[in-house]
């Protein structure tokens, strides 16, 4: 088990990356402080997984969890879903000694996250990440919230959980498709920060040796939402990297025909694609992690039905442009970002006709 320093002065957070996390979930929470009633928020997909083993560890160590399944897939990170929740919250009687235990991808990450925000005026969560996604972005750095109709993660709270617990042992079970696209965001991170980490990448690691790799995520989320928490200085806006764009694909896709990672994929092929034109990034690096995309079996070509007018519609909503005005993340070399604001509507519009090619 690998333990991430995390610095939140005020707040109780701990993270922890291993295999066999899940069936510890009863004593670390218990470590933490936490006592009562509890719900254990998760998918069908998981909740049919690993729901009954985070139901034992919980019951084991004396807490009494309440198994509360959604639909999987991005619909249910809907205003809906987490009333719905809430009422079920409710009518099992938790109070405001109770806690949520986020147990899924980043979709329940977010839910839960977010129905943890309001609950009552606001109850702790627990973090049971079971994505790649989830475990190295989503369930790090407080940030909950659900879709709107106008666009992705327009509603929510920042609530930072009491504890993150990234079991490796449950990537076991998780589809190949939604494996290979969490490491678009692992990608990400090579990119704004560790270019080392890309080249140590390898698709045919062993999904139970991901530890160190998902700590190593970890602390870079970590260490940038604690210097920037609440999005105020532009460095937690690193993290945007790629996703301009790939949120506009995404949401104008429709949610679920691309996963998140595999949209961000392309969103990233055009932020290299600014970066190298506009900033210097040199060609050879940004072919490096052209191929480590592709490495991992991510898109490269946009679906021809994703007008370019479309994105560039869907991403005047996205909360990155900023009062109309354009922050986009880009990267100067392997490594390294900063946010730019003189990238134009123009330079994005190249960029996205460069993902058709
Ligand atoms: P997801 O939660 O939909 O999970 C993908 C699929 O894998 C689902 O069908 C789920 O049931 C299944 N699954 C998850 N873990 C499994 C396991 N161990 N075994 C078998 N099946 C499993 O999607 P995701 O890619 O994990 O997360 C995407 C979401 O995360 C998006 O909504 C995105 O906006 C959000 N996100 C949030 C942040 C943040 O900072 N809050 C950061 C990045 C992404």
């Amino acid at each position: 088990m690998i333990e991430v320093p995390v610095d939140l002065p005020g707040r109780a957070c701990r993270l922890l990356a291993g295999p066999g996390l899940l069936a510890q979930a009863g004593t670390l929470c218990a470590e933490a402080g936490l006592h009562g009633t509890c719900a254990i928020i998760t998918d069908e997909n998981v909740g049919r997984l690993h729901g009954a083993a985070a139901t034992q560890s919980l019951a084991t160590a004396g807490f009494a969890p309440r198994v509360l399944t959604v639909p999987a897939g991005e619909n249910s990170k809907s205003l809906s879903a987490a009333e719905d929740l809430i009422d079920r919250m409710l009518d099992a009687g938790l109070d405001r000694g109770s806690f949520v235990v986020a147990l899924g991808g980043g979709v329940v990450g977010d839910l839960a996250g977010f129905v943890a925000a309001i609950y009552l005026r606001g109850i702790p969560c627990v973090q049971i990440p079971t994505s790649i996604v989830a475990q190295v972005d989503s369930s790090v750095g407080g940030k909950t919230g659900v879709n709107a109709r106008a666009g992705k993660n327009l509603i929510g709270a920042f609530h930072q959980p009491r504890l993150v617990l990234a079991d490796t042992l449950t990537l076991e079970t998780l589809p190949d498709r939604e494996y290979r696209e969490g490491f678009a965001e692992v990608i990400k991170h090579s990119v704004i920060r560790d270019a080392a980490m890309l080249e140590e990448l390898d698709p045919a690691a062993p999904r139970a040796d991901l530890a160190p790799l998902i700590a190593r995520n970890i602390a870079i989320k970590a260490a940038i939402v604690s210097q920037d928490e609440e999005e105020r200085t532009g460095l937690r806006a690193l993290l945007n990297f790629g996703h301009t764009v790939g949120h506009a694909i995404e949401n104008a896709a429709g949610y679920g025909r691309l996963l998140h990672g595999e949209a961000i994929s392309l969103g990233m092929y055009a932020a290299l694609f600014v970066s190298e034109k506009k900033y210097g990034l040199p060609r050879e690096q940004a072919d490096k992690v052209r191929a480590k995309l592709r490495a991992y079996g991510l898109p490269v070509v946009l679906p021809p039905d994703l007008g370019t007018d479309a994105l560039l519609s869907a991403m005047r909503h996205d909360k990155k442009f900023a009062a109309g005005q354009i922050r986009y993340v880009v990267a100067p070399h392997l490594g390294e970002a900063f946010v730019a604001d003189d990238v134009t509507e123009d330079d994005i519009r190249a960029a996205i006709d460069s993902l058709r090619k």
